[in-house]
């Protein structure tokens, strides 16, 4: 894969717009035409050209097609937010009376779709252990549509085998759509390893300055297609063309941005991994992470986001490590240029917690753009703190 051309030259049609190096932003609704004849087309296939922007609109095509190779797919659509590309993977693809098996635990709106909205459709859902492979088998039934992974996750990181699990499922005649944002297209690629989807959520990485919502979805060009002129014209989920040209401007940094951030992130947790207040840290790459050979295989490399497990008694040792934190903010979210911490214990009411519980002990962290040594400064006196 030739990076450097998909990032600065793929797509980018300089002689239409006067020479600019930056692309336009295209910020119209509505496309005219010359003639009845020429409308007629677009009509018949508003895939085919700008017809109105809840479709096809030029600043987005740019972006489609670097976000397509980047992946090594076909075809790329890109939504207006994450969550909307999960949806849009996985509705057109369901009718009533079908059956999706999801791995557990996946991203909180993920469950929210597969155990409150779709059931409204009777389309349900078994959620299994995506660690095992006999646990797909087994989870199958005759009106399964969908495999739905998420490898790893973005709080404790279970990986699936994604070449067993998209062998299995092709000889079943069944789809398979992987949540890739922890990896993002740069560092994982389902599409070779034979899953038919790939989405990920460009509101982290892929736009990495906390200040775009959107969402990214892969496949080949009769899945992308389907989609295309079935639900998503209908449910009118698009990215706005000023979204899709920051995500433009974004791309160009993607690759040295995430080098960045990932080797900041081993700086970090080598530092502070034998502190006498952290119990554990869960991270792909981490020698004793139970699918380290499995990470290692199919990841090119690990990302920015792991989870502490804090050796302490109370609730208060939790929030008083986060509170104390200088370079860090308190958020959700991650993918962006600032570092977080996310306590789990903040979705708990305080007379929950139970120290026994290492869930309620967990602390998720984002590493990002700054340098390693302020990091690690700040992260070791908060430890200390709290010991
Ligand atoms: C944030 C996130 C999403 C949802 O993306 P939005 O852009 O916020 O809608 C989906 N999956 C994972 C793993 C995420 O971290």
């Amino acid at each position: 894969m030739d990076l450097s051309y998909i990032i600065n030259i793929l797509g980018e049609d300089r002689e239409n717009y006067y020479n600019a190096v930056a692309p336009p932003i295209i910020q119209t609704s509505n496309f005219a035409f010359d003639t009845i004849e020429d409308l007629r087309k677009a009509l018949k296939d508003e895939s085919s050209c700008s017809l109105y922007t809840r479709g096809i609109n030029p600043t987005v095509e740019i972006l489609r097609k670097k976000l397509a190779a980047l992946d090594e797919a076909e075809d790329a659509l890109v939504f207006s937010s994450g969550v909307t590309a999960i949806f849009m993977a996985v509705f057109p693809n369901v009718k009533s009376g079908d059956h999706i098996v999801s791995v557990a635990k996946p991203y909180s709106w993920t469950t929210k779709l597969f155990n409150n909205l779709l059931p409204r459709f009777n389309v349900t859902c078994t959620m299994i252990d995506g660690t095992k492979l006999e646990n797909f088998e087994n989870a199958i039934q005759p009106n399964t549509r969908i495999i739905f992974l998420e490898s790893p996750n973005t709080l404790t990181f279970e990986l699936q085998d994604l070449e067993a699990v998209a062998k299995l499922a092709k000889s079943r005649g069944i789809i398979t759509i992987i949540d890739n944002s922890y990896c993002s297209s740069l560092y994982q690629k389902p599409i070779k390893m034979g899953i038919d989807l790939v989405m990920q959520t460009a509101t982290k990485y892929t736009g990495g300055h906390s200040d775009t919502v959107a969402g990214i979805l892969c496949g080949s060009k009769e899945m992308i297609q389907k989609i295309f002129i079935s639900d998503f014209l209908n449910v009118g989920a698009i990215i706005s063309p000023f979204n899709a040209w920051l995500l433009l401007r974004s791309l160009r940094t993607l690759d040295i941005r995430l080098q960045k951030i990932f080797t900041t992130t081993k700086e970090v947790v080598a530092a502070i991994d034998n502190h006498p207040s952290v119990s554990r840290i869960i991270f792909p790459f981490h020698p004793s992470f139970p699918q380290y050979e499995l990470a290692k295989k199919q990841m090119l490399d690990a990302g920015g986001l792991f989870t502490l497990i804090l050796n302490v008694k109370t609730i208060e040792q939790v929030e008083k490590f986060c509170e104390n934190l200088e370079r860090f903010l308190v958020a959700v979210s991650w993918g962006g240029h600032e570092s977080l911490v996310f306590p789990v214990c903040a979705g708990i009411q305080k007379e929950e917690f139970n120290p026994a519980n290492e869930n309620h002990r967990m602390v998720r962290v984002y590493i990002g753009l700054e340098d390693s040594k302020p990091l690690i400064e700040d992260m070791i006196n908060s430890l200390n703190f709290i010991k």
